[in-house]
């Protein structure tokens, strides 16, 4: 029950509250938590079928219907990103109990999009392209996004296994997954059923993307590992063994 409860809360869309940008949001290009609204880059309107229903008399504050559009700067290296989405307005009660209302925004378009997840250096191009469509996707079309990482394994597997007829479906594919990579044959095989919900149903909710991008990333870490770190470390690491104990003294 833990478990269901857990998944259910997994998230990638954080809101808005007024113009404060959470700090899951990070730059695309330094990967800092430094986005900020400029004054002056910040718009918002309530859309006019939301505003007309005022007049109605079983309009309540939960019926408004905002839109939003901004240009964020990143502190860190003063890059740009178009930003624009939905919003409405909530009740918010601060630690003195004082009741008020903010205007929430969700952020629907981000370009250039921002990184979900940081894919690793050494994942081949034609793969970072496929995930980074998948992002780009993500905010505003779920099932969208979840096609193109279903995509993604496509060309994942294609390293792992023998490519046999190009009729074989993904799920034969998946089980033909050698055992030394057992774990990425499971973890594979739960975002294909996710794909294959996204495929038929257009149907995927946040939580299940949300895990699709996780077990994606974590595939893509066990597969392109940064050897660049491995090989500094393991430099160091003969270093010390040659002068048997730290090589600085
Ligand atoms: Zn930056």
């Amino acid at each position: 029950m833990l478990a269901k409860n857990n998944y259910s809360k997994k998230r990638f869309i954080f809101n808005l509250y007024e113009k404060k940008i959470p700090k899951e949001y990070k730059c695309s290009f330094c990967n800092s938590t430094s986005l900020y609204f400029e004054n002056n880059f910040f718009c918002e309107s309530e859309l006019k079928s939301s505003a007309d229903y005022h007049q109605c008399d079983d309009w309540s504050i939960n019926d408004v219907s905002l839109i939003f559009s901004g240009i964020l700067t990143c502190k860190a290296c003063n890059e740009k990103h178009a930003v624009s989405g939905i919003g409405h307005v909530e009740e918010i009660y601060d630690e003195e109990y004082d009741r008020y209302f903010a205007n929430v925004f969700i952020p629907q378009y981000f370009h250039p999009t921002l990184n979900i997840f940081e894919i690793p250096s050494n994942t081949p191009d034609n793969l970072k392209e496929i995930i980074k469509s998948a992002f780009s996707l993500a905010w505003g079309d779920f099932p969208a996004a979840g096609n193109r990482l279903r995509a993604a394994l496509e060309v994942i597997i294609n390293t792992l296994i023998n490519v046999g007829s190009p009729k074989e479906t993904l799920g034969n594919k998946i089980n033909r997954i050698p055992n030394a990579h057992s774990d990425i044959r499971i973890i594979m095989t739960a975002i294909k059923w996710l794909g294959n919900e996204a495929s038929h149903d257009a149907e995927l909710i946040e939580c299940d993307l949300a895990f699709a991008f996780e077990a994606t990333e974590l595939i893509l870490k066990k597969l392109y590992p940064d050897t660049d770190k491995t090989k500094h470390i393991l430099s160091l690491a003969e270093q010390i063994n040659n002068s048997k104990g730290s090589f600085i003294k």
